[in-house]
């Protein structure tokens, strides 16, 4: 190919071989010019268009990588707080289990105790034997610090205070059932000894006459004594045996200045010839309160106290009674 040059036209020629002839084509000079510079043009432009478009690719990937390492910061903060967390709930299940534990011991004393009243119960109360044991014992437990050694442990612990909490509750629910019995029958015992008839009821513990057949004092025959005869000074404080409500407290001719005082169990204590009522009919009294001042109003033939016990409406031997 080869250019020719003239006035204002630039020609070109087209070789190709020997059976071809040669070609000519004619330009005019300023699209000669005009052509390289749009191709250049044109490069340039897809160049600074290339350029822009991986600058925008660049910049889009720092903000991406910006995002990611934030994300990262985040995950890892996340996971410092659920560690955190753990740290805590572990911390958490550890003391719930020691509790667990030391209230379970303190339920299993209590318990104990609400036995220990039982039996005592059953000792000293002659009652109807409606007292009941708990059933179930207590196991052998000791309280003290659990020490918890690694984390995978950590679920054995928590299933160990869950079954404490569940074995406290029902001591709770056992003892709720238990204890108001136990109480209402220890309530019961402690009225039944204190109204029984046990007490000497003078300072005096000088027996004159014994309960039965004896010789009569005025007439010398053979007679029944309905109670036994106390000596002791006017105006000495009789006591009640136990404790009750006066049924009785009045003159009356061979009894003199006397007082019938009723107990539990159909049991009823009667104190004849005093020298002064202390107490009204209706009065409470308890055991061992003064009642009445010791004489010899009625038949009698000197200071001294009659005392008898009727239990179902007949006279019985006070001694067996008396402590
Ligand atoms: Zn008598």
């Amino acid at each position: 190919m080869k250019t020719t040059k003239r006035k204002q036209r630039l020609t070109l020629l087209v070789l190709r071989d020997a059976q071809h002839s040669v070609k000519q084509i004619h330009l005019s000079k300023p699209l000669m010019i005009a052509v390289p510079a749009a191709a250049i043009l044109s490069i340039a432009g897809l160049i600074v268009t290339l350029q822009i478009q991986s600058a925008h690719s660049i910049s889009e990937l720092e903000q991406q990588l910006t995002l990611k390492s934030l994300e990262a910061l985040k995950m890892e903060v996340t996971v410092t707080d659920k560690d955190e967390a753990i740290e805590r709930l572990n911390k958490a299940i550890l003391q719930l289990s020691g509790e667990a534990e030391q209230t379970k011991a303190q339920m299993e004393r209590v318990q104990q105790l609400e036995q220990e009243l039982q039996q005592f119960i059953q000792k000293h109360g002659s009652l109807s034997g409606q007292t009941s044991s708990i059933p179930g014992g207590a196991k052998e437990h000791v309280g003290g610090e659990f020490i918890a050694v690694h984390e995978n442990e950590l679920l054995g612990v928590a299933k160990d205070a869950q079954d404490d909490f569940e074995e406290i509750q029902q001591l709770i629910s056992r003892m709720e059932r238990h204890i108001p019995r136990t109480l209402d029958q220890a309530q019961e015992t402690q009225e039944k000894r204190e109204g029984m008839p046990s007490l000497w009821p003078t300072t005096s513990k000088r027996l004159t006459s014994n309960f039965g057949y004896r010789s009569d004092p005025f007439t010398g025959r053979s007679a029944y004594h309905a109670g036994i005869d106390i000596a002791g000074k006017t105006g000495d404080p009789v006591y009640a045996a136990g404790a009750g409500v006066v049924t009785v407290a009045e003159r009356s001719g061979a009894r003199g200045l006397y007082i019938v005082v009723q107990h539990p169990n159909g049991l009823e204590t009667w104190y004849m010839h005093l020298s002064k009522l202390d107490v009204l009919v209706g009065d409470h009294v308890g055991q061992g309160e003064t009642i009445g001042k010791l004489g010899s109003s009625g038949r009698s033939t000197g200071p001294h106290l009659h005392f008898q016990v009727v239990k179902n409406n007949q006279t019985i031997d006070p001694m067996p009674y008396l402590n």
